[in-house]
């Protein structure tokens, strides 16, 4: 498989090394030139979602971009990029790419002490889950499966080709929700 990691701020690095361990192809999108004709997946990494969607823009690549996720690439945003997927930001009035009917808070467990790791479900299975200023998920359409939930705050979700986690699986030894991702892939090839 050939994925794609956008590489413009975050920690895009551990993404790019959980794929090659898996034995993908990865590579770093970081202008619209980096997207290949051929791709199977895009990976969005966390960071701050804010600086993320000014250099999209800044950097033309949010129009090719967001092109991919709705022509039905599979994607697969982790924190930051869960905030750059989701259509309604709460208390900010414009989202990023808005393909993911969900709504999220930012910074949702709060700013200083919002990092933690713990052990929950992740599509059934337990994982351990390091959050980082991360955001929850505080509403879903009716096509959003939630795969988990922490403490009453749904965490991880899925719709259609679209996988949405609020933590950072890059940051840990455990690869089910990349094979969880790669089975996404694999039933829905794309070009
Ligand atoms: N707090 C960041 C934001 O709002 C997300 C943090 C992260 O990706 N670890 O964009």
């Amino acid at each position: 498989m050939k994925i794609g990691v956008l590489a413009v701020q975050g920690d895009f690095a551990e993404h790019i090394a959980k794929i090659k361990s898996a034995g993908h192809t990865a590579f770093e999108i970081r202008q619209p030139k980096d997207i290949p004709v051929s791709i199977d997946g895009l990976i969005l990494a966390g960071g701050e979602s804010t600086a993320m969607k000014k250099l999209l823009h800044d950097l033309g690549l949010f129009d090719p971009m967001r092109e991919l996720i709705i022509s039905g690439l599979p994607v697969f945003g982790t924190c930051a990029g869960m905030i750059l997927l989701a259509k309604r930001i709460e208390d900010e009035k414009e989202n990023c790419f808005g393909t993911m009917d969900i709504t999220v808070r930012r910074n949702a467990y709060g700013r200083q002490l919002g990092s933690f790791r713990c052990v929950d479900k992740f599509n059934g299975k337990n994982i351990e889950m390091p959050f980082i200023r991360a955001p929850y998920v505080t509403d879903t359409g009716s096509n959003t499966e939630i795969l988990g939930i922490h403490e009453g705050r749904i965490i991880s979700v899925r719709q259609d080709n679209q996988l949405a986690a609020a933590f950072h699986p890059e940051l840990t030894g455990d690869d089910t929700v990349y094979d969880y991702f790669y089975s996404m892939i694999a039933g829905n090839s794309v070009r």
